[in-house]
This record gives structure tokens, C-alpha cells and sequence, in this order.
């Protein structure tokens, strides 16, 4: 696709010059080529290898002719900073190059970005579809706020496409998944998802924050809008949060218009921290899916563990499918301690001298976290037992440390 270009016409005109050629006539580029120079200017202000920090809360017309203009969309430039930065329209570029798309928006969190999705294509009466496996808090806002707005939403068995076709009717107007689904990391036939959605004329959407556009496109598979917490993976420093939607400039019109009303952008301080960790991010994914399934491997083989739920393991139900459609299976590993109640379970955890307590996945240092107490404490024992989440579970997000220094840590945390 065109787009995954090293410079796909950025829209600054304050760039004097730009390199329009591409690198590769229309091939696409290496992953870690396009996370370093995708959708950046060849040249820019002071001659700066580096996007410089533009803070700027409005942007200035030299005439009142110019402002013509640019309502005219003659003009390409900045207008008011709730409306988009120099900082973050980088980025965008970048991300949308990575993910093969044709457009990316930003927002300040991956929470705002799937709020200013399904608040832009969602009108009362409508309905969507939902695998049960997912973020807890996407679940809350559809069942709990969208629903106040008039918007049904049913939740099916993650994986079941039959009961998804099933509850799918005149009034449903989009599917949704995430693939991996956290914590148990199921991953999603893309190509089922997809015919599903073409079959019954229904968008589709994929919340493919675990897998990152290193593991795997679903753009590629035909998906119309692939949501990442930036948050996670692609900031990857455990610095900031943002969120991204991907998918065609058509569908995200509407999209960006309503950002821009809804307010939810990025500062360019928090847009010059995600173009500064996306350098590294092809680096760090490799690092990332080589800790990750080494880790699988050593907990899947150790006599305390009951259960390792990781997509690269020939136990886990995904794996076929994983082998099939992913590169590598990303820093994510959910495993069960065998025989032990939640106090036991939380003994492993704060034994650890590497990984650190906290929520959150997808950066250099490692975490590790019980999801029961993490984030389902205020769920009645029936509803975390309906989404499999159990006493003795531990979500671990293996960061870019040494293999050998994690596994060692693992190992004595297991023995306490
Ligand atoms: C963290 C996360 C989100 C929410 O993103 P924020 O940046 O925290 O708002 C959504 N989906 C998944 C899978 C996540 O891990």
C-alpha cells in the first residue's frame, strides 16, 4: 500500500521541502524502517533530525484571505490545537504506515479512542457484537454508558462465530474483538471475522493492542477500524498513554470530526515521547515475543504451574491459528499456580525481585499482577468466574529484560 512509503505527503506546508520519492515504489518497507522514518519529513524546521516539541494552542493566519483559504481546503495547516498538532499528525502518519492503513487518529488514552469510535458510528437503536473476552473497561462503557445512549450490546462466547452470526440482526452495525484477548490471549480468525462482517454488512473492529502492527495487520485481513491502546506496546516505555484508531480515511472522517469536538487529543510533549518510543518498537517487539515464549515455556514445564495460557504454546487452543496469521506471540503470558488460593497466588507475585506490581502491559520493564485483585476486585465471584478469571491466575508482562535474569527471578519466586 502506498501509505507504508517512508514519507506519504506530510501535511505540514510550514516543511519547506519534502521528499516525495519513495524508497521502495510502492513495496512495502520493513517494520523497523517504517517505525523510524514513517510519515516523517525528509526536512524540517532548523534542519532538526528530530521532530522539534510545536506548542502551540492555535496557529495563525497571515491574512484573512488565508483563512479563506484553508476553509476552502486549499490550504493544508493547522487551525486550533483541539483540532490536531503538528506533534500528533506525525505520529498519526507514522502509526497509519505501520498498520498499513490509510488514516490513523490519535487520542489521549486507548479508552478515548474507542469512546470517539463508537460515539461517532453509533445512534440509539443500534446494536454490536462483542466476544466476551476483553478489556474490562470497553465492556463497562458499551454495556453501561452506550446504553444509556440507546445502543444494545450483547457479549458472545470469544471464538463461538456461530453465536456471534446469531445475535447479529437488521439493527447491528458492528462487530468487535480483540485479538489476543487479554487475559487469556484467544486469537481471533480474522478472515472468519472479517466474512462475518462482509455477510451481514456490519463493520468490523479489532482491538489489536497485545498483537501491535509487529505481530500482526488486521487492515490486511480486511478489518475497517483496528483499535491499540498506545499506551501499551507502541509508546512502550511505561511513560504515557494514548490511543489510536486505524482504518479508511472515508470511514474516519466522521471520526475526526467528532475528536475535534469531543477534545480528547494529545499534547505535543506526549506525541514527541510516542514518536521517540516507536523507533525502538520493532526492537522491542522482538525482544518482547523471544522473552515471551521462552517465559511460557520454562512456567509450562515447571511442576507449580497448573496452566500457561500463551497463543505460541502448542497447549494453548489459539495456537494454530496464532502459527498461521502472527509473527510472534508479544510479551503477554496469563498462568495458573496449581493448588493455591488467592493469598498463595499473591506469595509468588510479591516474591518477585524483577517484574513490578502494577497494571499495565507492553513496556521495557516488566510487570506482573493477580487480574482478581488487579481488576476484577469489585466483581461478584459468578461474573469472574463467567469471564475465567480465577484466584490463582497471574498476568505477567514480560518487558525487555534479559531472558535468563527473568526465568532465574520466576524460578526462586516459585520456590518461596
Ligand atoms: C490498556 C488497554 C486498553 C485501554 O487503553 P488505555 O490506553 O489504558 O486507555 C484497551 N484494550 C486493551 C487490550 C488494553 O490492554
Amino acid at each position: 500500500m502506498e501509505n507504508a512509503t517512508i514519507v506519504d505527503k506530510p501535511s505540514q506546508s510550514s516543511y519547506p521541502s519534502q521528499l516525495k520519492a519513495t524508497l521502495s515504489d510502492g513495496k512495502l518497507l520493513g517494520m523497523s524502517t517504517t517505525s523510524v522514518h514513517g510519515g516523517e519529513a525528509r526536512q524540517k524546521p532548523n534542519d532538526a533530525i528530530t521532530d522539534s516539541i510545536c506548542c502551540s494552542s492555535t496557529f495563525t493566519f497571515e491574512s484573512t484571505q488565508s483563512i479563506l483559504d484553508y476553509i476552502h481546503e486549499k490550504q493544508d495547516r493547522e487551525e486550533y490545537g483541539r483540532y490536531g498538532n503538528p506533534n500528533e499528525k506525525v505520529v498519526e502518519r507514522k502509526l497509519a504506515a505501520m498498520d498499513v492503513a490509510e488514516d490513523a487518529i490519535l487520542y489521549s488514552s486507548g479508552m478515548a479512542a474507542i469512546v470517539g469510535l463508537l460515539m461517532a458510528k453509533l445512534n440509539s437503536g443500534d446494536e454490536i457484537v462483542f466476544f466476551d473476552q476483553c478489556y474490562h473497561r470497553s465492556r463497562e462503557f458499551c454495556s453501561k454508558h452506550m446504553a444509556r445512549f440507546g445502543v444494545i450490546t450483547h457479549q458472545v462466547k470469544t471464538g463461538d462465530f456461530a453465536a456471534m452470526e446469531a445475535a447479529i440482526n437488521d439493527r447491528t452495525k458492528m462487530i468487535v474483538s480483540e485479538s489476543p484477548t487479554n487475559p487469556h490471549l484467544t486469537v481471533i480468525d480474522l478472515e472468519q471475522f472479517v466474512a462475518l462482517g462482509k455477510a451481514h454488512q456490519v463493520e468490523t473492529l479489532i482491538d489489536a493492542t497485545l498483537a501491535t502492527p509487529y505481530n500482526v495487520r488486521p487492515i490486511e485481513y480486511g478489518v475497517d477500524y483496528v483499535w491499540h491502546s498506545a499506551t501499551k506496546y507502541m509508546g512502550g516505555h511505561n511513560d504515557l498513554l494514548a490511543g489510536v484508531i486505524c482504518g479508511s480515511k472515508e470511514k474516519l472522517e466522521d471520526v475526526r470530526k467528532l475528536r475535534g469536538i469531543l477534545g480528547g487529543i494529545n499534547s505535543p510533549h506526549n506525541m514527541y515521547l510516542l514518536e521517540r518510543g516507536l523507533k525502538t518498537f520493532a526492537l522491542r517487539m522482538e525482544r518482547h515475543n523471544q522473552n515471551g515464549q521462552r517465559i511460557a515455556e520454562f512456567l509450562e514445564r515447571h511442576p507449580r504451574i497448573e496452566r500457561v495460557y500463551y497463543p505460541g504454546l502448542k497447549s494453548h487452543p489459539s495456537h494454530s491459528i496464532a502459527k498461521q496469521t502472527m509473527k510472534g506471540f508479544g510479551g503477554l503470558i496469563t498462568f495458573l499456580v496449581r493448588d493455591a488460593d488467592w493469598k498463595q497466588t499473591a506469595a509468588v507475585i510479591d516474591a518477585c525481585k524483577i517484574p513490578r506490581i502494577a497494571p499495565s502491559l507492553g513496556g521495557v520493564e516488566s510487570l506482573i499482577e493477580q487480574p482478581l485483585v488487579m481488576s476484577y476486585f469489585d466483581y461478584s465471584p459468578e461474573d469472574r468466574l463467567r469471564f475465567g478469571i480465577y484466584d490463582n491466575m497471574i498476568r505477567m508482562s514480560c518487558g525487555i529484560e534479559d531472558t535468563e535474569d527473568l526465568i532465574a527471578d520466576l524460578q526462586q519466586a516459585l520456590e518461596v
